[in-house]
């Protein structure tokens, strides 16, 4: 007979007691969670390994142990501090939603789902983790594990995104009143180490006698997923301009957008067509310099497209005028460079030194 919801999340969480993993943010068993621990984990996790994420974690809460010094801190330092993490949006959030906590709740989250949402940066899956995990409330955060976890176990045969709201009800229905934010763990945990993306380890998991997709023999065969589709691809034109005295001219990114209050070497719009050279000069930083093409291109993918920036680079007289902040290269480690940038700068340090006034 299958077993039903509450005898399957009994299993997991007598599982969980005895497999849980030992994470940086995560308190003893029996011990309540700090919600500002589980907010800073659950957003530097979106997009981001445990292993990554924990070194980040544990400098970030060294540097900021409370809410409220989040909420004094410098925006740069929280910009610069997330380096490497990559999805700056979520730094800004992160800084925006601890002032507004300060400014509009005496400095504590709200605790149900509907008062996480209404802050800043924190979307569903965020405000099912931080109630269910650090307020004890009956609420299930769903992200890419638990669809794996949920879609093998009831082998739903739908494709994402479609099957997703399916897979939320399910989840939903085995998610125990008692131990909400432990089950919630659990299906983390389980997704993360046993039903893993490939070569998940059935004999060792709590569900395997309850599984439909390990009953099937294929359970790496969900979740269904649509056939893969291309990224578009987008060019642009990066200006590598250097002053006598060593300097290299950055700018800041405009606030609001990708990379929105990032760093940069400056650059022409980003856009699929190709740039004629003499189209991309009209946008250059200086008007007059003597620009070369640097070998190579710099390729990276965000989320929705892939970048290719040719980079192009000049030097300049030390009394150049330009919009930004002259730098030099020895301090670029102080400014908050995404990593598509530093790749701008690798490639462009990497290459032939430029010529022109001095
Ligand atoms: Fe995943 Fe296998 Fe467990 Fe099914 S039995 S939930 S496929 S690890």
């Amino acid at each position: 007979m299958t077993p039903d919801a509450t005898e399957l999340s009994a299993r997991l969480l007598a599982w969980y007691d005895r497999e849980r993993r030992r994470l940086p943010w995560r308190p003893a068993p029996g011990v309540a969670a700090d919600p500002y621990a589980v907010w800073i984990s659950e957003v530097m996790l979106q997009q981001t390994t445990v292993a990554a994420v924990s070194p980040y974690f544990e400098r970030f809460l060294a540097r900021w142990p409370r809410l409220a010094d989040l909420a004094a801190a410098d925006l740069d330092d929280v910009l610069h501090a997330w380096q490497g993490l990559g999805y700056y949006s979520r730094a800004r959030n992160l800084h925006a939603c601890a002032r507004r906590v300060v400014a509009e709740h005496e400095g504590r989250f709200p605790a149900s789902e509907e008062g996480l949402r209404a802050l800043p940066g924190i979307g569903a899956y965020t405000a099912a983790a931080i109630a269910a995990i650090a307020f004890g409330q009956q609420a299930t955060p769903v992200d890419g594990n638990v669809i794996r976890v949920l879609a093998r176990l009831y082998a739903v045969v739908e494709p994402l995104p479609r099957a997703r709201s399916r897979i939320e009800d399910l989840a939903k229905a085995l998610t125990p009143a008692r131990r909400p934010g432990d089950f919630a763990q659990a299906v983390m945990d389980l997704g993360a180490t046993v039903c893993r993306p490939r070569q998940p380890n059935c004999p060792a998991c709590p569900w395997h006698d309850a599984c439909a997709a390990r009953a099937q023999g294929q359970a790496e065969v969900f979740p269904v997923r649509p056939p893969a589709t291309v990224k578009p691809l987008r060019r642009g034109v990066a200006f590598w301009l250097v002053r006598a005295d060593g300097a290299v001219l950055l700018r800041r990114r405009p606030e609001r957008g990708l990379l929105g209050g990032m760093m940069e070497v400056p650059s022409t719009p980003w856009r699929a067509e190709p740039w004629p050279l003499a189209e991309a000069l009209a946008l250059a930083p200086v008007a007059g310099a003597s620009w070369q093409a640097l070998p190579g291109l710099v390729r990276h993918t965000f989320t929705h497209f892939t970048l290719e920036l040719a980079v192009i680079a000049a030097r300049v007289g030390a009394m150049a005028a330009a919009a930004g902040l002259w730098t030099q290269p020895q301090d670029f480690a102080a400014q908050a460079l995404p990593t598509v940038m530093k790749k701008v700068v690798r490639l462009a340090r990497a290459g032939p030194q430029v010529s022109g006034r001095r």
